[in-house]
């Protein structure tokens, strides 16, 4: 059942028998309640608030450095996995036995001078999440709460989604031997994600509700029958989510960017690169910490609006979110206090931007070789909006978090290029980047004439 052979000697197994055991706080200022870390809560029994998992002091930074630089030599599963390599990062498991990996992680950097430019920058680096085994951020993430939930001896798993979270629970729940069960709304369905989790072996059951009414209905089932939850609010999935940062710090000899500029859906990568960031300061992995930008769709922006507003207490739910980019069509993010926290903390800023401007940026990121799904796109159109407004220097360092592969959503990018792309309010969206394929008679002379015409190069 555990694809991940026993890893002997290690640091890991040290450290947690010779410290206090990882413990689950009540994020709330007020409640700060501590929990076990093998409750099974997703949120605060006493106020209701978000969890978040904290941990003992760590080791030495530098010697935590050398470790993590020579496991990327070792070739055991465990090491290989670029969440799991940094596990003294997230030590909230005593037996490393229960882990299940499928090489999450281990992410490209990549340079893209043509995106820079675009996004009125001197220079931009992408780190790409679609590289992850099922194309998204979301498999940092589930490794560790599947694996919690392999401790924790559920057997079976459970999400409300019809995106990327369905797609890595379903896979990384086969992968550990559980029964991963998948809750979607009836007649709202995306198809290519779903796909993923038919395949991965996922049993599907589409009910006759809304989201927030079939979480509730999920909530009552996983006490009754011992389903283990897997959404947003699991407090495992963001500690995976952590590792994206420290591997990104790793990947730069520790050197942190100006920025960092993310998609804001649930606002669980934007908690979790905040924590990873405040965890890798206190420990001394890093010496000052990026500040986040956090992009939303313009359809779909309630974050953004809080930011707006004085008191930034309360979160106004959008109704009915829109927005073609469908991984950050979220009209209340579970995640808002937390996500609110890092951005304050990291000197932040959200901004938000049009359907026109995503369609446009995602069309470029694929024009430098890259691509990627539409959410992730947010990210450089809001570059491009944030230079324009001098909030991000021409000269800054600035790391932009691709969240998907650019094959989750083919459909949009038959249609963007085509020129049959709609916004959800029916407007049109104009293809600046547009590359339609031709149709061209059996000829190779006119075939010849045609590439000969080099005006598509300007
Ligand atoms: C889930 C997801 C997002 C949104 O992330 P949050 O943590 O919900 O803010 C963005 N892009 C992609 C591709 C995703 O799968």
């Amino acid at each position: 059942m555990n694809p991940c052979p026993k890893f002997k000697e290690s640091t890991w197994d040290r450290y947690n028998r010779d410290l206090m055991p990882a413990e689950l706080v009540c994020f709330n200022p007020s409640c700060r309640t501590r929990y076990p870390i093998t409750e099974v809560i997703y949120n605060c029994p006493r106020c209701g608030a978000l969890l978040e998992a904290v941990y003992p002091p760590a080791p030495d930074p530098g010697h935590l450095k050398k470790l993590w630089r020579e496991r990327r030599m070792n070739n055991t599963p465990l090491d290989q996995s670029g969440v799991w390599r940094y596990r003294e990062f997230i030590p909230f498991l005593d037996s490393i036995d229960v882990v299940v990996s499928l090489r999450e992680g281990n992410t490209p950097v990549l340079n893209a001078p043509k995106a820079a430019a675009y996004g009125g920058l001197k220079r931009l680096a992408f780190k790409h999440q679609g590289f992850n085994p099922t194309g998204s951020f979301k498999d940092n993430g589930m490794t560790c709460g599947v694996s919690q939930g392999v401790r924790l001896g559920m057997k079976r798993v459970a999400c409300v989604s019809t995106g990327n979270t369905s797609a890595s629970m379903a896979a990384y729940a086969s992968a550990a031997g559980l029964d991963p069960i998948i809750f979607i709304p009836h007649g709202n369905i995306s198809y290519g994600k779903l796909a993923q989790a038919l395949e991965y072996g996922a049993r599907t059951l589409q009910v006759e509700a809304n989201f927030d009414q079939i979480l509730a209905l999920v909530r009552t089932l996983a006490e009754r029958t011992g389903i283990y939850l897997l959404n947003s609010m699991n407090p495992f999935r963001i500690e995976g989510q952590t590792t994206i940062m420290v591997e990104l710090m790793d990947q730069r000899d520790w050197r942190a960017p100006d920025w960092v500029v993310l998609p804001g859906g649930n606002l669980g990568n934007t908690s979790a690169f905040g924590k990873g960031l405040r965890q890798m300061l206190k420990m001394g992995l890093i010496e000052r910490s990026p500040r986040l930008a956090v992009i939303q769709a313009e359809g779909s922006a309630p974050f953004y609006n809080l930011m707006q507003t004085e008191a930034r207490d309360t979160l106004t739910a959008v109704k009915h979110p829109e927005t073609l980019a469908t991984a950050i069509r979220i009209g209340d993010p579970v995640s808002w206090p937390k996500a609110l926290h890092e951005v304050t903390t990291s000197g932040g800023v959200v901004e938000k931007v049009t359907e026109q401007e995503i369609a446009d940026a995602k069309a470029l990121i694929g024009a430098c070789g890259i691509g990627c799904e539409p959410a992730s796109a947010a990210t450089l159109a809001g570059i491009r909006k944030l230079t324009a407004a001098g909030v991000i220097d021409r000269d800054a360092d600035v790391v932009a978090v691709l969240t998907g592969n650019v094959l989750k959503d083919p459909d949009y990018i038959y249609r963007y290029h085509t020129g049959q792309l709609k916004a959800p309010n029916g407007t049109q969206i104009r293809p600046a980047f547009g590359n339609q394929p031709l149709v061209v008679p059996n000829d190779p002379e006119r075939i010849e004439a045609l590439l000969a015409d080099n005006t598509r190069e300007s």
